[in-house]
């Protein structure tokens, strides 16, 4: 440094100093400046020591079942109801909550075995919930209910972190994005031709430009009716189906030849998801127009950590409501982002707004019809798509949503 820029440099720093001693304080002292900056320090020590350690104090569940508005069918499977099953967790003055599509074995598993794995635990280590929680399910099996289970828990323990440090849950996790793009979905193989396209058609003219129907009961009908699903939505809206498995490896390759000259881009499920010779033969031969997806019945790391191995998707999909919760969920996103492929969550758009705003892969999630219609009966908060994307209210805590306890007690089975 030249002698003059080191004068220059020392006359600034006077300056610098002269400034903070006499605007910072009333006495015009630093000294009185570092206390005060000590007594700030204090004040964030105080807040991490009191968040150090919050015990879960306890762990509740109840179970919701809603009829739909109209009999549902895939390709593969009916229902006529759906069934909620919701985990209120508590600590310090919190309420967190989270919740499984499943069954009602899903509810006395959570309250006979992994409400006492979680209780007393410290409320800030949700690995260490997680990790006993998958522990206590050894010999019961990993898939399915049990998973379904930890996932409810997960998924409240997530909602009452971010609910103790009053913040929203995307910034817990940290933001990739402020919004979420979403696909409409739903357009069941119950459906006539002019509910589908009258389905499908109302969640484009509401913005929102991609839309997904179910298919899978029959070869020609199947392409009968996603002519009449792309006549409706027009020609720039993408088009996606879902089989749910239904197709045989050759039946589902001839039909791709058919969905893309109907602009379809998506086709999930063409072959069972088992079947990952399958999805990945398709996934080879079919045209680069459209993309192969799968992994809703995932339950475990491993189960993504196969099919993207086995390079049976183009895109992977993961519900948090099924493969561990949040941890499982961002698990997934991690898997994806180490095989250089594309995110998208399946269903329950409530629990995956967030999370999907903190998902680094993530392309967009589900906004199932059957789903969206149960969240808006049993809770407050819940979003609506603009411009086809989610964005979470950032001046609520958590998850952003509350039980409307009133009116769920209807549903309450
Ligand atoms: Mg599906």
């Amino acid at each position: 440094m030249q002698r003059r820029d080191l004068t220059s440099y020392l006359f600034a720093l006077k300056i610098h100093l002269y400034f903070v001693a006499s605007n910072s304080e009333p006495d015009g002292s630093i000294r009185s400046s570092l206390h005060r900056f000590g007594k700030k320090a204090m004040q964030v020590r105080d807040l991490s020591t009191s968040y150090e350690h919050v015990p879960i104090r306890r762990i509740t569940v109840s179970i919701y079942r809603v009829t739909t508005d109209f009999p549902e069918s895939d390709g593969t499977l009916s229902w006529d109801h759906t069934t909620l099953v919701l985990v209120e967790a508590a600590a310090g003055n919190q309420v967190g909550l989270g919740y499984t599509y499943a069954d009602r074995a899903t509810a006395i598993l959570i309250q006979d075995l992994l409400r006492k794995e979680v209780e007393g635990r410290n409320a800030m280590d949700i690995p260490g919930c997680w990790t006993a929680m998958v522990r206590s399910i050894r010999n019961l099996g990993r898939s399915g209910i049990s998973s379904m289970a930890i996932s409810a828990v997960d998924n409240a323990l997530w909602d009452l972190k971010a609910r103790l440090f009053q913040l929203p849950l995307v910034s817990l996790l940290g933001a990739a994005r402020d919004s979420v793009p979403v696909y409409g979905s739903g357009g069941f193989t119950s459906y006539s031709i002019p509910q589908l396209q009258k389905q499908l058609a109302g969640w484009v003219e509401d913005g929102i430009p991609r839309v997904k129907m179910k298919i899978g009961r029959g070869v020609l009908g199947d392409v009968e009716r996603v002519k009449a699903a792309r006549e409706a939505i027009g020609p720039f809206a993408e088009l996606f189906v879902d089989a749910n498995g239904a197709y045989t490896r050759k039946q589902a390759l001839l039909q791709a030849e058919e969905f893309v000259e109907e602009g379809v881009k998506w086709f999930e499920e063409p072959v069972s998801s088992d079947d990952l010779r399958g999805l990945r033969l398709i996934r080879d031969r079919a045209s680069s127009a459209i993309e192969i997806a799968a992994g809703e019945y995932g339950y475990d790391s491993w189960y993504f950590q196969r099919m993207l191995d086995a390079g049976a998707v183009d895109v992977l999909q993961a519900d948090a409501t099924r493969c561990g919760g949040i941890t499982g969920f961002m698990a997934a996103a991690t898997l994806c982002q180490s095989h250089h492929l594309p995110f998208s969550a399946h269903t329950a758009p409530a629990i995956h707004m967030h999370v999907g705003c903190a998902a680094i892969p993530l392309r967009h999630l589900e906004y199932f019809h059957d789903h969206v219609r149960i969240e808006r009966l049993l809770f407050d908060g819940v979003p609506t798509p603009v411009n086809g994307e989610l964005r979470p209210d950032l001046s609520r805590p958590g998850m952003g949503f509350e039980l409307k306890r009133a009116d769920a007690a209807r549903f309450a089975s």
